[in-house]
């Protein structure tokens, strides 16, 4: 069994040790400070005698590190090293990941942890439901008061029948009878079973900044965070961003949330009132009778979805339809209830001709072109078109 120095000693980064297997790109040492992952934070990276180790993980109870290309043997003697300011990084995410979800627990007593990722370009953990950004906003200052009172952080060994347990974060199906449990307590406020490597004191982590919430699906949401330098550096852009969205809103910090949610609200009712107008518009739609057939046309200046119904029940009914709709680009719309008249023919060429695209069927073809102050002569065309077939 390989002898784990991050267990008692995660400062350590340079060692030497004995090589005791090789195995092709796969060596194992008597000793290793090598993290091999675990807890949701990834393995660590380094050099084994100067040749870079890609990957460290168990093999069974040892540890196997691999080190491609290498030309190591057994019984060598290593000079080992741990790649220090990454794995520094790491261990300030473990103890930052303990510290934030205590504190958003602190917020939401039901939250819970689907999974936890903790690796130099990404951190997060996934709690079983949203929660709230002032709820966030409270959890962080908790969090960041405990990272300024440096509390410790201390490892201890507990067995499965201690009463102490009780007040342990723990998922005791994930662990084994009689195997011991590892657990981590931060200052007074949090205990929490984990094997991971963590830092002495949460002074270390310096800042905890929360930058981004996102949705994992059915296992909740994922909350990213960062730690030290990059937490400072995300939290100055982010506030930047802000600051410049609050003066193209021209807002106040106090009411910037207030001033986008009545922006929404106001386009969200301005657009139910053209959806009302165009659909008052398609209901007062006269059709133009050429040769027996009933053509409807006319220009909307509303999203074609809204027209793609209409023109369904209309060509059902044996009409010829020639719609556009006109936004920041032009869409044009055309179906046929007449078998004379095929829309996949007419269509496309015609956009085509505007510097368009547009495909479809016989009896529906759209497309469109980005030209708005086209659309008259669009439609005039279509029609020509529509007439010369019939
Ligand atoms: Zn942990």
């Amino acid at each position: 069994m390989t002898e784990e120095i991050f267990r008692h000693d995660g400062y350590a980064f340079e060692f030497e040790a004995l090589v005791v297997s090789v195995d092709g790109d796969l060596i194992e040492l008597d000793m290793t400070a090598f993290y091999p992952g675990g807890g949701g934070q990834v393995c660590d990276t380094g050099t084994i005698r100067g040749l870079p180790v890609t990957d460290v993980s168990y093999k069974e109870k040892n540890i196997v590190h691999t080190v491609p290309n290498n030309d190591l043997k057994v019984g060598d003697r290593v000079w080992c090293s741990v790649d220090w300011y990454r794995r520094y990084d790491l261990m300030m995410g473990h103890t930052a990941e303990h510290l934030l979800f205590c504190s958003l627990k602190k917020q939401d007593p039901e939250l819970t942890i689907t999974k936890i990722f903790i690796s130099p370009e990404s951190k997060y953990v996934i709690v079983n439901h949203d929660i709230s950004w002032e709820k966030i906003d409270k959890a962080l200052k908790f969090a960041n008061k405990a990272i300024l009172d440096a509390l410790p952080v201390t490892k201890s060994i507990m067995s499965r029948d201690d009463p102490e347990l009780a007040n342990v974060r723990i998922k005791l199906d994930h662990i084994k009878e009689n195997e011991e449990i590892s657990v981590v307590s931060i200052g007074d406020i949090d205990l929490s079973a984990c094997s991971g490597v963590h830092v002495m004191e949460t002074s270390e982590i310096e800042t905890l900044f929360v930058d981004r919430k996102v949705s994992a699906g059915k296992d909740g949401v994922a909350i990213h965070f960062k730690v030290g330098n990059a937490a400072k550096e995300s939290a100055m852009s982010l506030a930047n961003i802000c600051l410049q969205t609050i003066d193209e809103a021209n807002s106040k910090p106090e009411d910037i949330v207030r001033t986008v949610s009545n922006m929404k609200r106001e386009i969200e009712l301005s657009r139910e009132m053209i959806k009302k107008a165009v659909k008052q518009q398609l209901t007062s739609l006269e059709p133009e009778n050429y040769n027996g057939i009933n053509i409807y046309s006319g220009i909307f200046y509303a999203d074609r979805t809204i027209l793609t119904d209409t023109a369904e029940n209309l060509k059902n009914k044996g009409g010829v339809i020639a719609f556009v709709s006109v936004t920041d680009t032009v869409s044009v719309l055309m179906a046929s209830g007449n078998s004379k008249i095929n829309c996949k023919k007419i269509l496309p060429d015609i956009l085509k001709e505007f510097g368009g695209r547009g495909g479809g069927k016989p009896d529906f073809a759209q497309g469109g072109i980005s030209n708005i102050s086209a659309a008259n002569d669009i439609l005039k065309i279509v029609l020509e078109r529509i007439k010369q077939s019939l």
